[in-house]
């Protein structure tokens, strides 16, 4: 092979930039991975030669369509959803659904393209895709949710498969939405197989799926705190969020000793400065699994806390630690600030990117631990990738036994992020954590495609 001049990383985002546009999250995540990447790659001309990053950063394919369904008034009403088949290299494409009215193009190729490393880096065979739509569950009834969830799979359906392509939950789409879309598809194709992963356990879920994304990224947490001789005993925490993630999350956080202050959602967070114990969250995992309220009826019950409205985020109460756990974009520039400057020493997110680039330069700068969703979060993908080992087998580990493997994959992640992203004596023993998650994530996804030559 002829070994040509190759782009340097300006040239390489004017590319992405040109070829995407208006699709600033896609180039976001794309950014984030390529200066890394870009350095990583500066004595491996193969992997320039080859194309790689430029390959990883093009959908294998992206499948958009129709979504329509009737409200409970008789309105025939039409989303647009979409699956986006990022990279299979190493394993059949896995991701969750969102449904959201926020859900477009850019959002799903950049949550996509995220999936890609995340997957890797847990170490089991999975590739990267998500999928969704712009539909608002907010405020639908029952029916309304299942008749767009059936429709949304009668299209879907022809997709993806347990070799193919495995959908899960994300923002939006939890257990009652995985349950209607097990549904069609197993009344569509005749098939009972492991499609989707977040089932319930009657019907082939894993046990500590629920879980696994929250209290993985409190693990990860606490695998930083460690590798600097610290704990979770003791420290304060805020939390975006009041869904699955934030709330389990939250939880664990209790369980190892902290004090969880704050919870959120798009209208507003609360503040509760007496702590958010279990009983606490278990009110408001009803509240919002059960009920589905809204998270300032917290005040209403709970006298200590109070509540900020108008979006307000919580970034500016002080705290030792901080879990972004909402969604993309949520802690910018400023919110980093206010977080240094208030003595956070550590954040992990639970959230895919909610920090913006901005927001990240902060904490680096700060020389603070910041771990990056692809890491921090991977405990709920890797936890889908037991679900779908126990589909095949036809068998159900215990809890126990799962909680145990959640807690060696995440031990096993920060121990790839330290081996690629510890910056060593250059810079005092700081770990680059966003750069160890990029580089380990890269390099086997981009071994198995030198293997497989040009495809
Ligand atoms: N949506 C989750 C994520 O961002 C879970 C995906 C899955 O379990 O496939 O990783």
């Amino acid at each position: 092979m002829a070994v040509t001049d190759h782009v340097d990383l300006n040239q390489f985002m004017e590319g992405v930039k040109k070829r995407n546009p208006h699709q600033p999250e896609f180039v976001q995540a794309v950014q984030e991975v390529a200066q890394d990447i870009f350095e990583f790659m500066e004595d491996k001309v193969r992997y320039h030669e080859a194309q790689i990053l430029r390959r990883i950063a093009e959908p294998d394919r992206i499948v958009s369509f129709r979504v329509c369904w009737e409200d409970d008034n008789h309105n025939i009403r039409v989303q647009r959803g979409w699956r986006v088949q990022n990279n299979n290299a190493i394993g059949p494409y896995k991701g969750g659904i969102r449904f959201h009215p926020s859900v477009n193009e850019s959002v799903l190729k950049f949550l996509a393209f995220e999936q890609t490393f995340k997957n890797s880096l847990t170490g089991l065979p999975m590739g990267g895709g998500k999928g969704g739509a712009n539909f608002n569950p907010k405020g639908k009834s029952d029916a309304e949710v299942m008749r767009f969830c059936q429709s949304f799979m009668t299209e879907l359906y022809r997709h993806i498969g347990p070799e193919t392509d495995v959908p899960a939950g994300d923002i939006g789409v939890g257990g009652r939405e995985i349950g209607y879309m097990f549904g069609q598809y197993k009344r569509i194709t005749g098939r009972w197989e492991g499609v989707l992963t977040g089932k319930a356990l009657e019907y082939g879920g894993s046990k500590m799926r629920p879980e696994a994304t929250g209290y993985g990224a409190v693990y990860f947490l606490r695998n930083m705190l460690k590798h600097r001789g610290e704990d979770i005993d003791g420290q304060t925490a805020v939390i975006s969020g009041s869904g699955n993630v934030a709330t389990h999350a939250a939880e664990k956080i209790v369980q190892m000793g902290g004090k969880v202050l704050t919870l959120s959602d798009s209208d507003g967070f609360i503040h509760d400065p007496d702590g958010i114990d279990q009983n606490k969250i278990d009110w408001v995992k009803d509240l919002k699994n059960v009920r589905r309220g809204r998270i300032s009826e917290y005040c209403d019950h709970f006298t200590s806390a109070t509540y900020h409205g108008n979006g307000a985020r919580p970034w500016n109460v002080a705290a030792d630690l901080a879990l972004p756990c909402a969604t993309q974009n949520e802690l910018d520039e400023d919110d980093a600030k206010a977080l240094v400057a208030n003595g956070c020493k550590a954040v992990s997110e639970g959230a895919n990117m909610p920090t913006t680039l901005a927001g990240v330069k902060v904490f680096h700068d700060a020389k603070i631990l910041y771990a990056p969703g692809k890491a921090a979060n991977a405990g709920g993908v890797a936890v889908s990738g037991l679900e779908m080992s126990q589909n095949s087998e036809r068998i159900s580990w215990n809890h126990e036994r799962l909680g145990e493997m959640l807690t060696e994959l995440m031990e096993g992640i920060h121990e790839k992020c330290v081996e690629y992203g510890d910056e060593g004596a250059k810079n005092g023993g700081y770990v680059d954590y966003v750069k160890g998650a990029n580089i380990a994530g890269f390099k086997k996804v981009a071994d198995a495609m030198l293997a497989f030559g040009v495809v």
